[in-house]
């Protein structure tokens, strides 16, 4: 669950470290007249749980009410990637004199390590830090996920931080308390990220400008404490955080995730691949077969899109959602299927698939060719209905290739699959 940066700053703030004066959050512009001096230096940010905020416009500086009133009515109502802005937090704009850090503390996925990440170029993307100026960057790992962090981990992190910032080396200490304060925060309400950025060196020492955490939803249970702390009831769920397939798939009751982001330019030079697979194994796999297929053979030019599970015995309304979301998902090129008849039965996975080609066709709807095999559960039955399906309606079916049993191993139906759809493409 992802805290909005007013409830973040609250929680950094409890621990003892420095925030930026909060005149407020707002959802009408006019309500903030009366509310800043004429004079006061304000920032406008908005309350969306995604980052990059800056970049998009959702966090603007005013230099006193009149400007504040005015951007605030431009901000409010503006979509940042699709959320929209209905909340402004407003705050005392605060001067940097000695530069902007980074301090962040996550979980190492690779090895569950927890790990503290600090930087001196702040106020960026930490990833574009770590890709253009690795050397600005200092991270360390904790084996033993201990409950402080280790006074001598937080010196050299400190002394990191310090030697890289103009006004660092007068605040090398203040620097250490946040960064142990950050830490101990990230531990006491089970985050999965704790993070200042940008940590400005004011006159008065460090001051949190942005703050980010995303609690660990299998650790909210105990975080009672935290949930009275901001006023909070119930857990939110993070609506910001699925794209629209994965919501889409989420109402249908089918397990999907977006591989690719949603805004991920097409490479027009790349094939791209749907994946209806027959299990949560086989998902797993069939990503990295398709990948492995596309780099042996085509030369990296074939991109698997999506994970995809239906879970045991699906219906065929659910089997028809799930090639119904990939036919509408305009990069997809090429569908890859298997059914694996274990629980879920073939003949229902092939009634669902011919009925939504079949229903898309006569709509005048996107279609892409769809290889795969099936095996397994109903086989005989699947089957029967296959071959009178191509009888009867051979046109709506005609870039249907579904290989029946085992005559096939998955490999070679994926790698025929990209074969026809490079010759369509006219590519070798
Ligand atoms: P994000 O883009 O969503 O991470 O939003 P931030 O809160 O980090 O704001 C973007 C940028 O605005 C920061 O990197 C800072 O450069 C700047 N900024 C935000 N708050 C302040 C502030 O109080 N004072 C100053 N001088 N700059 C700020
Ligand atoms: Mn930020």
């Amino acid at each position: 669950m992802r805290l909005y940066e007013n409830e973040a700053k609250t929680a950094f703030e409890r621990e003892g470290i420095a925030v930026p004066r909060a005149l407020g959050v707002f959802e009408r512009a006019a309500d903030i007249r009366g509310r800043i001096g004429p004079d006061s230096p304000v920032m406008l940010k908005a309350l969306v749980l995604i980052g990059g905020r800056g970049k998009a416009g959702g966090v603007r500086r005013a230099a006193g009410q009149a400007e504040a009133v005015l951007l605030a009515a431009q901000m409010l109502g503006l979509k940042i990637r699709d959320y929209s802005v209905e909340r402004l937090l407003v705050e005392e704009a605060v001067e940097a004199v000695g530069g902007a850090a980074y301090v962040g503390v996550t979980m190492n996925p690779g090895d569950f390590n927890v790990t503290v990440i600090v930087s001196p170029a702040g106020g960026v993307d930490i990833e574009q830090v770590a890709r253009e100026s690795p050397e600005k960057i200092l991270r360390v790992e904790l084996p033993a996920n201990d409950e402080a962090l280790p006074e001598a981990e937080a010196s050299r992190l400190a002394a990191f931080l310090a030697s890289g910032l103009a006004g660092g080396a007068v605040q090398a200490d203040a620097l250490k308390a946040v960064i142990s304060k950050v830490y101990a925060v990230f531990q006491k309400y089970d985050c999965k990220v704790a993070e200042i950025n940008p940590l400005l060196l004011t006159a008065a020492g460090p001051v949190a400008a942005d703050a980010k955490i995303v609690l660990d939803d299998n650790g909210l249970y105990r975080q009672s404490g935290l949930f009275h702390l901001l006023g909070l009831t119930t857990a939110r769920h993070d609506v910001s955080e699925p794209t629209r397939n994965e919501v889409r798939a989420r109402v249908a009751g089918f397990r999907y995730v977006d591989l690719l982001a949603e805004d991920h330019k097409k490479d027009p030079g790349k094939l791209y691949v749907g994946l209806v697979p027959g299990g949560a194994g086989y998902g797993i796999f069939s990503i990295d077969e398709v990948a492995n297929v596309g780099d042996r053979f085509f030369g990296g030019r074939v991109v698997p899109v999506n994970f995809m599970d239906s879970g045991g015995g699906p219906t065929v309304e659910m089997v028809a959602e799930m090639f119904d979301l990939l036919f509408d998902y305009q990069a997809v090129d090429l569908v890859i299927t298997s059914r694996f008849g274990g629980i879920s039965s073939c003949d229902i996975f092939i009634r669902g698939l011919v009925g939504c080609l079949r229903e898309r066709r006569k709509a005048g709807r996107r279609v892409v060719p769809v290889f795969g095999r099936m095996v397994g559960t109903d086989l005989p039955s699947a089957r029967d209905f296959l071959e009178k399906a191509k009888r009867e309606t051979p046109e709506e079916l005609k870039d249907m290739h579904i290989t029946v049993g085992n005559r096939k191993i998955m490999a070679e139906v994926i790698r025929e699959g990209i074969r026809y759809a490079f010759d369509r493409k006219g590519w070798t």
